[in-house]
């Protein structure tokens, strides 16, 4: 862990960074991927080979970083961190490639957006530790095999659905990450306000996990409001009447919706009379990207049961219009 000093000199980024589990044992939640996982590490290490590819893939802010981290810590073995937006081109990742050493995790996130020539070479690389590096142009070109150590690939996807087929079954395990439930939430919260230094009564923890969204990284996120909010404007004690105000500040209501949730709901209700409506029409509606409202919105609008994604496109359920403080849908005709 950190020293306190340091994360109190530091900015945000270090704080999230400060507040990452470092072993699977600090690792809260998650007990379906975290037994799996430990079966693939604990069977690959007795082998003595380094374990099969592993993708992640689930809503951001579950954890699948610092998974990825933890994987690399647990077989003690160097982690390179990448993305899929990164690798533009396949020498891009020729070059990773190239820099690893036996054993090492190659980490890449959102790796559904990998561009095609880099994918490809991604192909041979999991399935042989290859890659065929071209040279040259034109006629004269000319491929040379490239031998690459042995290594595992962890990739991290909010779209598992938007990956290739071929890509997909190059992964020995996938690990689907589910929402945090507001217990295991109080206990990253806990730990965290503890690196942090923060009074949190167990009233004030259980409220700000409870309107987390299911997600760590926004419970930590809440946390840091909420400290600001108990030093400027209280005794700097986080307490229940404290967390609640510094959450009306913060425009996260009751469930933990926070703007962008209640914007898509409201057009959705208001604008497209409950829907069904599509998915970009309604990102158009709030003025987001599609796949923010896709990958960051709607999960947890769909666990918390207030949207249901149809094939004719999204439709509002009885506890959204519920929840915006609006009658039942009229009966269509009616
Ligand atoms: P993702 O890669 O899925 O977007 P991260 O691994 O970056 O998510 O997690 C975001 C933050 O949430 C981390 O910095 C960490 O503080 C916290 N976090 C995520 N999962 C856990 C967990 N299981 N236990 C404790 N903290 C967690």
């Amino acid at each position: 862990e950190a020293p306190l000093s340091a994360v109190a000199q530091h900015g945000e980024r270090e704080v999230e960074t400060a507040l990452r589990p470092r072993t699977l044992a600090d690792f809260v939640g998650q007990p379906r991927v975290r037994e799996q996982l430990q079966l693939v590490l604990e069977s690959a290490r007795r082998r003595g080979v380094p374990p099969d590819h592993v993708l992640l893939s689930g809503p951001p802010g579950l954890g699948k970083t610092s998974l990825a981290m933890i994987v690399a810590s647990e077989l003690d073995r160097a982690i390179r961190i990448t993305s899929g937006p990164a690798l533009e081109k396949a020498g891009d990742l020729a070059a990773m490639l190239s820099n690893l050493a036996e054993g090492d995790v190659l980490f890449i996130d959102e790796i559904h957006r990998i561009a095609r020539p880099a994918e490809e070479m991604l192909y041979l690389a999991m399935e042989d530790f290859r890659v065929d590096v071209v040279v040259g142009k034109g006629p004269g070109a000319t491929s040379i095999p490239l031998e690459i150590p042995p290594f595992t690939l962890v990739g991290a996807t909010t779209r598992s659905g938007a990956l290739t087929g071929p890509l997909r079954d190059r992964f020995g395990f996938t690990g689907q990450m589910e929402f945090y439930s507001s217990g295991e939430l109080e206990q990253v919260l806990a730990r965290s306000a503890a690196i942090l230094d923060i009074a949190l009564d167990a009233e004030g923890r259980a409220e700000v996990a409870r309107r987390s969204r299911g997600t760590p990284r926004i419970a930590n996120r809440l946390l840091r409001r909420v400290r600001d909010y108990a030093e400027v404007r209280a005794d700097g004690r986080a307490t229940l009447p404290v967390v609640r105000a510094a959450l009306e500040v913060y425009d996260v209501d009751e469930l933990g919706l926070d703007r962008l949730d209640r914007a898509v709901l409201g057009a959705l209700v208001r604008s497209f009379g409950g829907g069904p409506v599509g998915v970009s029409t309604l990102a158009v509606a709030v003025g987001e990207e599609p796949g923010t409202v896709e990958e960051v919105c709607e999960p947890y609008l769909v666990r918390a049961g207030m949207l249901a994604r149809t094939p004719r496109g999204r439709v509002a359920t009885g506890l959204a219009w519920e929840h915006l403080g609006l009658g039942p849908p009229a009966e269509p005709g009616g």
